[in-house]
């Protein structure tokens, strides 16, 4: 088997449920995190560690977590908001643990109640509690810079800032760096711009995410223009769960199955088996009727003689 050249972390048992209404089971999650990873996606973002009196969905965070650091191919992913957060995740066994600043100091405002800066601080206190766990069963902490590419509360975000907060973060011990458009609002230039400044100031071996959205339908193309820069690992969500409650209608993440077709037929390996990861779309939200399914490759089918990584002729 060739090696994989694109890592898709599947964001959507965290990013594609926090806004949804209704609780998805916990026994569907698992069984959605297992079909996944039995479909050769070995990253899953599977819950968030905020607390169940703001986003109920969560409440299992515990056990879901438990369910997936127990499938032996996968590194789960955990997303903390603050400190306390960090404490149950590391406490709970996390292995990945992502923590999001908002670029934006008004979404911070709102999101957290903090400036951007205090977010900062609070991350750095977090570095400091991963760094005291024994070094063999220490977590990886991605520091993520949210709403890097605009703001829905503020408007533009300068660039400048996003590459400021990076470099904080990386300062501050982060293990690789997420750049996240939060509300949908990056074009494929701008992506481009901005990741090349990122890794010019957190350096070229750094390990750096993207994390996109497909709000206004430019979800793919910017995933693309960040490859063509040097990104290599992507989140997305299954059916591109995950849709904005403040844009009724618009479209979630990008969608797992689309960026897997985009990149495998272009010949990029993910590792990943489009053809289960369909079924698994079918499968997956049989028990949770409220997911509203996007995503084109898994209604149009793959093309006649489509051979995934093929080589140009
Ligand atoms: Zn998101």
């Amino acid at each position: 088997m060739n090696a994989v050249e694109v890592t898709i972390t599947e964001v959507g048992p965290r990013d594609g449920l926090q806004n949804t209404k209704s609780f998805m089971p916990t026994a569907a999650k698992k069984a959605w995190i297992s079909a996944e990873a039995a479909a050769g996606v070995r990253s899953i973002e599977v819950c968030s560690f905020v607390p169940a009196k703001i986003i109920p969905q969560f409440v299992d965070a515990e056990e879901v977590l438990a369910y997936a650091n127990a499938i032996p191919v996968l590194t789960p992913v955990v997303l903390v908001p603050n400190f306390k957060g960090c404490e149950r995740a590391l406490a709970a066994g996390a292995r990945r643990v992502t923590v999001p600043v908002s670029v934006s100091e008004a979404h911070s405002m709102s999101n957290v109640r903090k400036t951007t800066a205090q977010a900062i601080e609070d991350f750095a206190r977090m570095a400091d509690l991963v760094r005291s766990q024994a070094k063999s069963k220490r977590a990886q902490l991605v520091g993520g810079c949210s709403t890097a590419f605009g703001c829905s509360l503020q408007g533009a975000v300068a660039e400048e800032d996003v590459v400021r907060v990076a470099a904080a973060l990386q300062e501050a011990g982060a293990d690789a760096i997420s750049v996240a458009d939060t509300v949908g609002y990056a074009n494929p230039e701008q992506v481009k711009r901005l990741f090349r400044k990122v890794r010019k100031v957190i350096g070229e071996d750094f390990n750096i995410e993207a994390h996109f959205h497909n709000t206004r339908g430019l979800g793919l193309a910017n995933a693309l223009a960040a490859y063509e820069v040097g990104v290599r690992y992507f989140d997305s969500t299954l059916g591109g769960l995950g849709g904005c409650p403040w844009a009724p209608g618009a479209s979630g993440n990008v969608v797992t199955e689309d960026l897997v077709f985009m990149f495998e037929s272009m010949g990029v390996n993910t590792g990943i088996d489009i053809s289960k990861l369909i079924e698994v779309r079918q499968t997956a939200f049989a028990a949770f009727p409220d997911a509203e399914l996007y995503g084109h490759i898994s209604k149009a089918g793959l093309p006649k003689g489509y051979h995934p990584g093929r080589a140009p002729p």
